[in-house]
Parts: C-alpha cells; sequence; structure tokens
C-alpha cells in the first residue's frame, strides 16, 4: 500500500516534471520532435539510484557510481538530434554508462551498438534496457579507444565520454557519408566536434557547443 502510493506520487510528478524538460529543451534549440518524445517517456529515474531519483528530470549531469555519470538531458538531446540529423542507419556509441542515451536513441536508428569499459555499468545498463523492452541494442563490454572492430563500418558514431583528441580507429570506421559526435579535449571544459565524412572519404569538422564529459580511459575494468 505504502509502496505503490509511492510509485504513483513519483508517476504523477515524473509526468509533469518531464513536461517541464521539454520545454526547457525546446527554449535551449532542440528542434526534433522524436528527440523531445524521447526525452519526455524515457524514465530517466529508472537510470539513477533511488536516492537521487527525485532530481532526474532536472537538467543536470548525475553521479551513477564508478566515478561516472549520466549525461546531461540537453547534451544527450543536441548529441541524438545532431546524429539523427543524416539518417543513420548503423550507429555506435562509445561509454553506455548507465544506459541512458543508448534507450533514448534506440528506437531512432535501425541498428545501435554501445560499447562500455567497466564491466559492473555494462550489465546494469544490459539489465535495465531489457526490462525497458529495448533489448536490441547490442551491448558490448569493451575499450571504445578501439571502436567495434567486426561490427564496423558505422554510419553514426556518438562518443559520451572526452578523448584528449579524437581515437583514430573511430574515424577508420566511420563510413562514407557518416557523422561522428564527440567531446574533444582534455580535462575541463571539452569541444562538442562533429565530424562529416563525405563519400569521398574526406572530413570536415565543425564545433557545435562546449560540454563536460568524463574523460574516455583506455582498457576494460571489472568495476
Ligand atoms: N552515455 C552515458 C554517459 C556515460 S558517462 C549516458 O547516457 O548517460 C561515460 C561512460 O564512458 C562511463 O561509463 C565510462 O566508463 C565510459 N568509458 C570511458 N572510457 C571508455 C572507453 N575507452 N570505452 C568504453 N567506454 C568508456
Amino acid at each position: 500500500m505504502i509502496e505503490s502510493t509511492r510509485l504513483q506520487g513519483i508517476g504523477m510528478t515524473s509526468r509533469r516534471t518531464r513536461e517541464r524538460l521539454v520545454a526547457r529543451l525546446r527554449k535551449a534549440g532542440i528542434v526534433d520532435e522524436q528527440v523531445l518524445e524521447r526525452l519526455r517517456d524515457v524514465p530517466r529515474h529508472l537510470f539513477v539510484d533511488e536516492a537521487l531519483a527525485h532530481r532526474a528530470y532536472e537538467d543536470t549531469a548525475l553521479p551513477i557510481g564508478h566515478g561516472q555519470t549520466i549525461s546531461q538531458p540537453f547534451v544527450v538531446a543536441l548529441m541524438t538530434q545532431t546524429l539523427l540529423a543524416r539518417s543513420p542507419q548503423r550507429v555506435l556509441e562509445v561509454g553506455t554508462g548507465c544506459g541512458y542515451q543508448s534507450a533514448v536513441l534506440a528506437p531512432l536508428v535501425p541498428r545501435l551498438y554501445s560499447v562500455e569499459r567497466i564491466e559492473a555499468l555494462a550489465q546494469r545498463a544490459r539489465d535495465r534496457l531489457r526490462q525497458l523492452s529495448l533489448s536490441q541494442v547490442s551491448l558490448r563490454c569493451g575499450d571504445g579507444y578501439r571502436g567495434l572492430p567486426g561490427a564496423e563500418p558505422f554510419d553514426g558514431i556518438i562518443v559520451t565520454a572526452a578523448p584528449a583528441q579524437l581515437p583514430p580507429a573511430l574515424l577508420a570506421q566511420l563510413a562514407p557519408g557518416g557523422r561522428l559526435v564527440v567531446p574533444e579535449g582534455a580535462d575541463g571544459v571539452q569541444e562538442l566536434a562533429v565530424y562529416d565524412k563525405d563519400t569521398n572519404g574526406s572530413v570536415a569538422r565543425q564545433v557545435i557547443d562546449y560540454v563536460r564529459f568524463v574523460p574516455l580511459l583506455p582498457g576494460v575494468t571489472a568495476r
């Protein structure tokens, strides 16, 4: 009884607060209706600790353990919108974390792969996506510096941890006509860079925003 009242409470609060989040994202320049719909519908409170669930619909990054974070909704929306502008068919995400960005993106692209270096996070993300019936995402534990050899090429790549510079393997696994979105820079504030590879293979880079991501780190680890 107490439990169901509590859940109802969360349900009602979150509907209103989710609409508020979407209004805020619109104001901040997100125009892709599909993306806004996902940001409204994906239950972000299920991707953070219960103790932080009441803050899940604030437009802010939050800790998810293992020294990592769930990305800020505006940045998820901006990166997703930027990636989808090229209608990618095969997408690679580097840095699954809690799986929130994967959940937002999964129904919007035909094929989604996501790679995470911390085994414990990859496993939890897999469980969550299954609960949400989004098990069509291929989640792998691996070192995203290397991309996902064997599954390339991708015509969309979204990197959600910051390398000092774009790892060459990721650019190599980007198909002609593809787009890659990545926060680039050493500690602190990074450039949110967009790389477009044309059909001849030449690459153009533009910076669309400034962001703060956790660093891209080499190697795989259990926790
Ligand atoms: N996409 C997430 C953001 C997660 S934070 C979201 O939706 O909220 C970034 C994640 O990148 C962390 O979980 C971190 O462990 C992971 N990461 C860092 N370096 C990596 C690498 N080389 N390969 C794969 N994942 C990496």
